[in-house]
């Protein structure tokens, strides 16, 4: 069973590959989410999802323009059934969702489907474009639908090329808290 060490390393090791066509490597792009969260006072489970919720893409040997040759890695699919083995349900399942809070913000907000990248409007197609309303409607009764929705909106920002943030040993801690199911102090 892989443990905490283990994702963070995974991360430190295969960080500095392309994040799918966008200016910033999964490092920066982990950081970022991260960074954003921890500025809005996210729990440290919410934190450690926002630093996580890409490791799908680190799972797995696909090229990282695979969306442009209509390849989906489902990679917030693999990513939850990765971190599950590590991680409270309030980790996994923004993780799980973050692809479907997407598809449910295109569905209900037009700004924000137009705001996105362009990786961002090829990937959507792949993954199933907007929500329908019936989609809309069940994504809105699962209880960790907010959260999905937060962490979707730090991953849209966290593509800043040359942003300065916090190193991954300073969110490290968030995560070995979120595994170990602390109380935030
Ligand atoms: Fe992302």
């Amino acid at each position: 069973m892989p443990d905490v060490n283990e994702v963070i390393e995974l991360l430190r090791r295969r960080g500095d590959s392309e994040y799918g066509g966008e200016a910033v490597t999964q490092m920066e792009h982990a950081l970022q989410a991260a960074a954003l969260a921890e500025s809005e006072g996210a729990s440290p489970e919410l934190i450690a999802a926002a630093l996580l919720h890409d490791v799908g893409h680190l799972l797995h040997d696909l090229p990282d323009d695979a969306p442009d040759i209509g390849t989906d890695d489902h990679h917030e699919a693999s990513a939850g059934n990765y971190l599950r083995q590590m991680f409270p349900e309030s980790v996994c399942a923004p993780v799980r969702m973050h692809v479907a809070a997407k598809r449910f913000l295109c569905a209900v907000d037009d700004r924000y489907m137009a705001a996105l990248s362009r990786p961002s409007q090829v990937s959507l197609e792949l993954q199933g474009g907007p929500m329908s309303p019936g989609e809309v409607e069940a994504f809105r009764r699962d209880p960790h639908h907010e959260d999905a929705v937060r962490l979707r909106r730090w991953d849209d920002e966290a593509k800043v090329a040359g942003l300065v943030t916090p190193s991954l040993d300073h969110f490290a801690r968030y995560v070995r808290q979120a595994a170990a199911g602390e109380v935030p102090s």
